[in-house]
């Protein structure tokens, strides 16, 4: 089994996530290329082989001929990206190219079985690709990223210059709320709040417990909250030491932004919701009866 990895550079910066596809790798105990693209001096630690091409960060045409390329050349099984913004744009490009099958948001493998969330993470779907070229892009965190050891073969190649889109930069999101990154205690609400009234019941239980209120992105969408309040892989990742999860269901973004906090506790009507998964204690209430008699008894 070959595995052909490719790295995210941001800001001339190799992303952390390739440790990720690293991690991915060793589970299925893979002989690894690992394809970083773009300007960088970071050079990652693993065993195996590293092609670093240099040129822009994001080019679709040209960061798809270069996995071509070297495709031919190396004949892997797989070639892995993280499902991040690069990835879910350069995957499907690479697939048609390939004429090779692509699975997205793969969270979890086993005996060459690639499971993927549907229905809000209230299934699994479970596929097992023919023989032959298959493209992955893995779920941010889903995999734990692989400790850095050893030092790969290094071979140098730059970009072709081809015609099409290109990155003309970044530009971040100004600073607005709150800083959830930071927070110790976080009271997040989910769509089963009901409406946006009903959020001072969380925020209420929040000022008793000093924690910051998070939310999920529906009730983002829904304009109840500011953005910087959102959790989530399209929201702020956060690791509190306590994550109260409110009429939150639990899908896999949200999931991605929130599990590796140190006591989740969820509180939902419905006892299947797969925010269990992840949560130590799982309070099945009503948030309208549970979050005033909390706060009361916590005061
Ligand atoms: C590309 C992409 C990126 C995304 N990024 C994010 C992200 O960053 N963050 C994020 O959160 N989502 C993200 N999503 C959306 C995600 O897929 C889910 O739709 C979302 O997380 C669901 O939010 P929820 O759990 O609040 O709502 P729902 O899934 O609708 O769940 C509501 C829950 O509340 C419970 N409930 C209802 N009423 C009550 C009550 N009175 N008391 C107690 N429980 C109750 C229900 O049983 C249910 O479990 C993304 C989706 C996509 C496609």
């Amino acid at each position: 089994m070959k595995a052909m990895l490719i790295g995210e550079v941001v800001g001339a910066k190799l992303n952390p996530s390739f440790a990720e596809l690293l991690g991915f790798a060793g589970r299925l105990g893979a002989e690894v290329v690992g394809l970083v693209m773009g300007d960088t001096s970071d050079r990652p630690s693993f065993a195996g082989k590293l092609v670093l091409a240099a040129g822009p960060e994001y080019a679709p045409q040209a960061h798809k001929a270069m996995v071509q390329e070297l495709v031919a050349a190396e004949k892997p099984d797989l070639v892995v990206l993280v499902h991040s913004a690069y990835g879910w744009d350069l995957a499907p490009r690479l697939a048609v190219a390939l004429s090779a099958p692509q699975i997205s948001e793969v969270k979890e493998v086993t005996d060459g079985v690639y499971q993927v969330g549907v229905c809000n993470g209230k299934l699994v779907r479970q596929l097992a690709p023919n023989p032959g070229l298959t493209i992955l892009t893995l779920q941010a965190g889903a995999f734990a990223p692989a400790q850095e050891s050893g030092s790969p073969t290094v071979e140098n190649k730059t970009l072709p210059s081809l015609p099409g889109p290109g990155l003309v930069g970044y530009k971040s999101k100004p600073k607005t709320g709150v800083d959830l990154s930071k927070a110790e205690r976080i009271v997040s609400v989910g769509r089963g709040i009901g409406k946006k009234e009903n959020i001072e019941l969380a925020r209420k239980l929040a000022a008793v417990l000093k924690a910051e209120l998070g939310s999920s992105r529906p009730v983002v969408d829904a304009g109840w909250i500011d953005p910087s309040h959102q959790v989530g892989s399209t929201g702020t990742t956060v690791a509190p030491k306590l994550y109260l999860a409110c009429g939150i269901s639990g899908a896999v973004q949200h999931l991605a932004g929130m599990k590796k906090s140190e006591l989740i506790i969820a509180v939902n009507k419905d006892k299947e919701a797969p925010i269990g998964e992840v949560a130590r204690y799982f309070v099945v209430a009503d948030l309208m009866e549970f979050l005033p008699a909390l706060t009361e008894a916590l005061q």
